[in-house]
């Protein structure tokens, strides 16, 4: 067989070739912007001799900081084909990590969009490896000496670049993620392992994406490749729309709306918001949405049940993570499953799904044995694949991380007969009370069952006695107008728990903390109750 390197170059040359007037839509802070394929790849081109131009060289880290527009997507191709490294950062991150990511990758350029700029000034001069900054939008332009302009750069540059051949190993994205305790850990892509990840996140079995679908990836492009979304879309030719600034839920909305999207990706946080605004206006129509992947952290039964109910919004459990590229599992429905009764359908699509075709997953006790598929017996789940990574750069966590290659990801599981994962919870948020363990997120999900509550996030408090105690914290719908008591709450999530796991307290707040990824953020939730500001009574606690 041929030995034809696998780059992101032919994600690129494909839709260039046979789908060059399909459409690239982008929100920008000026208003709704959208072109054709064939210019998108007349601008990659032109950026890359920009790049060459700005003396960026092959294995150079190129730091991005963006929202989901043309502009970022461009990079997305133009720094890896230069035989560069994308590092695609989360400026939503607290300064002292921003400073940490932008100084430990050693980026050596930073392209800024005009919204985000006033975040990057104040960092600028920790950053001893940053010479050149790029400014994307002209709403504003940042203090910043011998700061470019983005379309300066690209203007009157040829339309075509010599791009090298490069080795399909090589590396040419970077993303960084949360660790539970010290810096962000950094993973490094390869032009492999995106090109397979590409094509598996396009099988029938899992996103099935086509050249007629419209892609909108919500999720954030700097979040582990935005799901490998932009990538992906790119290859088979489907039109894109990428919600740019500030997204609000009406945005989002109105771009489902107005763009007819079939695939849009998000986390569930999101997508609570959207469901609020379809329960105050029922008009809203999102029917074009073909699927839903939805991930990041778990998606109640109640809620996937509900947005497919009334709202014929079809929602697939997607389970990933950075180091993942991002996807593992994808809530695939069997066609044995899907002969079964409606409730019974819902029991496995609340799971995380089965491995996605390349994915091995060992669910592993202690003495790293494969667990009992029996759906109960618990175990860490372990991945392996083309995609998954094997080291975080330059990190000394590597060796707890990544074991005869094997990648431990630290979340607990049960897998049952057929082969579907359930997610019981991440080893730091287990609570494990008098010796037993219980699931701060099978309790959350039962809790966002209640039809009054918008939110809710368990953690674990200390007890004199029983060591842990779960501790709710429940945010109510702003439109409920009974009102809803903690007791009525425990009663309603009773039958589904034994009684030791139900929580001691529940705590009512305006809204949950989110992490920079738009999850439920235990961590302040548990410095706030260290703190005692989760003690104090609320209205509605116990
Ligand atoms: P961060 O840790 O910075 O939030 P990641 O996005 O890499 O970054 O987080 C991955 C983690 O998110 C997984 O290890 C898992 O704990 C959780 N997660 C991802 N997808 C799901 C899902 N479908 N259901 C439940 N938890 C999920």
């Amino acid at each position: 067989m041929m030995n034809t390197p696998l780059t992101l170059r032919q994600l690129l040359e494909r839709p260039v070739e046979y789908f060059p007037d399909k459409l690239i839509v982008s929100r920008t802070s000026q208003g709704q912007f959208h072109y054709r394929y064939r210019d998108f790849n007349q601008r990659v081109n032109q950026l890359a001799h920009g790049l060459r131009d700005m003396g960026i060289k092959p294995g150079d880290h190129v730091a991005v900081m963006a929202w989901n527009t043309f502009r970022h997507l461009e990079l997305y191709f133009a720094i890896p084909l230069v035989g560069s490294i994308i590092h695609m950062v989360n400026f939503r991150l607290f300064p002292e990590q921003l400073t940490y990511i932008l100084n430990h990758a050693e980026d050596v350029a930073l392209f800024v969009e005009d919204s985000i700029a006033s975040i990057v000034e104040p960092l600028i001069s920790q950053l001893p490896t940053v010479d050149q900054y790029i400014v994307m939008g002209d709403e504003y332009t940042p203090e910043i000496p011998g700061v470019i302009d983005y379309e300066t750069l690209l203007a009157g540059q040829p339309d075509a670049f010599p791009f090298p051949d490069l080795d399909e190993n090589s590396a040419c994205g970077l993303c960084y993620t949360s660790a539970t305790t010290g810096n962000p850990k950094g993973v490094h892509y390869t032009h492999r392992a995106l090109y397979l990840h590409s094509l598996t996140l396009c099988a029938a079995d899992v996103l099935a994406m086509s050249e007629r679908d419209v892609v909108m990836p919500v999720v954030p492009m700097f979040h582990a490749n935005g799901w490998g979304l932009p990538y992906s879309a790119t290859w088979v030719g489907a039109t894109q729309v990428l919600p740019g600034p500030h997204p609000t839920p009406m945005d989002i909305v109105q771009l489902i709306q107005g763009e007819h999207v079939t695939v849009s990706a998000a986390v569930p946080t999101v997508w609570f918001a959207v469901e609020q605004l379809l329960a105050q206006d029922p008009s809203l129509n999102l029917r074009t949405l073909r699927t839903v992947p939805m991930g990041g952290s778990a998606v109640p039964r109640s809620f996937i049940q509900h947005m497919e109910h009334d709202w014929g919004i079809p929602i697939t459990h997607a389970y990933g993570m950075t180091e993942a590229t991002p996807l593992a599992t994808y809530g695939y429905v069997k066609s044995a499953i899907a002969k079964m009764d409606e409730s019974t359908r819902y029991d496995y699509r609340a799971k995380q799904g089965i491995p996605i075709p390349g994915m091995r997953i060992r669910v592993a006790r202690r003495d790293g044995q494969e667990v009992h598929h029996d759906g109960q017996e618990m175990g860490e789940i372990w991945l392996q694949a083309p995609w998954v990574a094997d080291e975080y750069y330059h990190d000394d966590r590597t060796s707890d991380t990544f074991v005869d290659g094997w990648f431990h990801t630290g979340d607990v599981a049960a897998i049952d007969p057929e082969g579907y994962l359930r997610l019981i919870d991440r080893t730091k948020d287990l609570i494990k009370s008098g010796g037993e363990w219980i699931s701060s997120v099978e309790l959350e999900n039962a809790l966002m069952g209640h039809p009054a509550v918008a939110e809710a996030a368990v953690i674990a408090v200390p007890h004199p006695y029983w060591i842990e105690r779960p501790l709710a914290c429940v945010v109510l719908k702003p439109d409920t107008t009974v009102k809803v008591t903690a007791e009525a709450l425990l009663s309603f999530i009773a039958p589904h728990f034994a009684k030791f796991w139900l929580p001691d307290t529940i705590v009512f707040l305006p809204e949950i903390p989110k992490t920079s990824t738009g999850k439920f953020s235990k961590v302040r939730l548990r410095e706030w109750y260290h703190r005692g500001d989760l003690g104090t009574p609320q209205p509605n606690s116990l």
